[in-house]
């Protein structure tokens, strides 16, 4: 298939990341990594809805994403809430391809204080929510002949947190969860893939950094890459998981950190 001239090679890499008449919802897309990933996918040429609480920040990135993007109101932690949405999402536009599970919070405190409520309220919102919202888009996608989800982890699915146990459980979990759906839904030609940030500056990470002394440093010490991260350094991967381009990708959990995992 190389043999073909470059001007043919280019379009054909131009159509494999073609997002043109795709619908793709990015849960937490108001703001942070989702607003990155979302400009990514808005810039591919999808319709990119935007699914959150905070309606000030969610018209805000409206008019970063221009064009075809819509704004619905959701909690993630409330199950009727998602299946609303997942359903108005699909009834505006008439479709549903793709799904960024991106929205999440964390409570920090050493491990014996949290309460049950506090538990909770951090599994509900980044392990939950997700589930409900892929349970939900499942038949919509599989009715279209296919479709792509998109989980965001973190490096706390892959290393614990001395003081964000609930959070480092539910991304671990969300990976387990990524490759429990995609072998489940392979066969429905959905393709369930998570996404590893590493540290990224967002309101997430600004109050982890007031709340966790010398966190700043440390990270900027063991990132080899010696930075941190933006949320537009997540735009070229949510856009390469949700196009053709990765038709033959299911169950990964891809690290984006800037080298961090790497790190021994
Ligand atoms: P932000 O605080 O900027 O974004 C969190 C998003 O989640 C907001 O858009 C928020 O929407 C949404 N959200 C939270 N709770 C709910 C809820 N109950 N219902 C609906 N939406 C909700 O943080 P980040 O951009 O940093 O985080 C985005 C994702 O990336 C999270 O899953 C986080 O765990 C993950 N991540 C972040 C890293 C980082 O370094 N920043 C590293 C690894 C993972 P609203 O404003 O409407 O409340």
């Amino acid at each position: 298939m190389w043999r073909r001239s470059p001007g043919c090679c280019r379009r054909l890499l131009m159509t494999m990341f073609d997002l043109t008449g795709r619908v793709a919802i990015v849960t937490g897309g108001n703001g942070g990594i989702g607003l990155g990933m979302a400009k990514g996918l808005a810039a591919a040429g999808a319709s990119v809805v935007v699914a959150c609480r905070n309606a000030t920040k969610a018209e805000a990135a409206l008019a970063e994403l221009g064009g075809n993007s819509h704004f619905i109101a959701f909690d993630v932690a409330d199950e009727n809430s998602c299946r609303t949405m997942i359903r108005r999402a699909s009834d505006r536009f008439g479709r549903l391809d793709i799904l960024v599970n991106n929205a999440g919070t964390s409570i920090r405190k050493p491990p014996e204080s949290y309460t049950a409520a506090e538990w909770h309220a951090v599994l509900d919102t980044n392990l939950t929510g997700a589930f409900v919202c892929s349970q939900a888009a499942h038949p919509i996608m599989k009715e279209e002949g296919g479709g792509k989800i998109i989980n965001i982890g973190s490096m706390f699915a892959l290393f614990g947190s001395g003081y964000a146990a609930p959070y480092a459980a539910s991304k671990g979990a969300l990976v387990q969860l990524t490759k429990s759906l995609a072998v489940a839904w392979a066969g429905d030609n959905i393709q369930v893939n998570a996404i590893l940030p590493g540290w990224i500056d967002t309101e997430l990470t600004r109050d982890a950094r007031r709340q966790v002394v010398g966190l700043h440093e440390r990270v900027l010490a063991r990132t080899p890459i010696g930075r941190w991260g933006a949320p537009e350094d997540l735009s070229g991967i949510a856009v390469f998981l949700a196009s053709a381009a990765s038709d033959f990708i299911t169950g990964a959990a891809v690290p984006v950190d800037g080298g961090y995992s790497a790190m021994g």
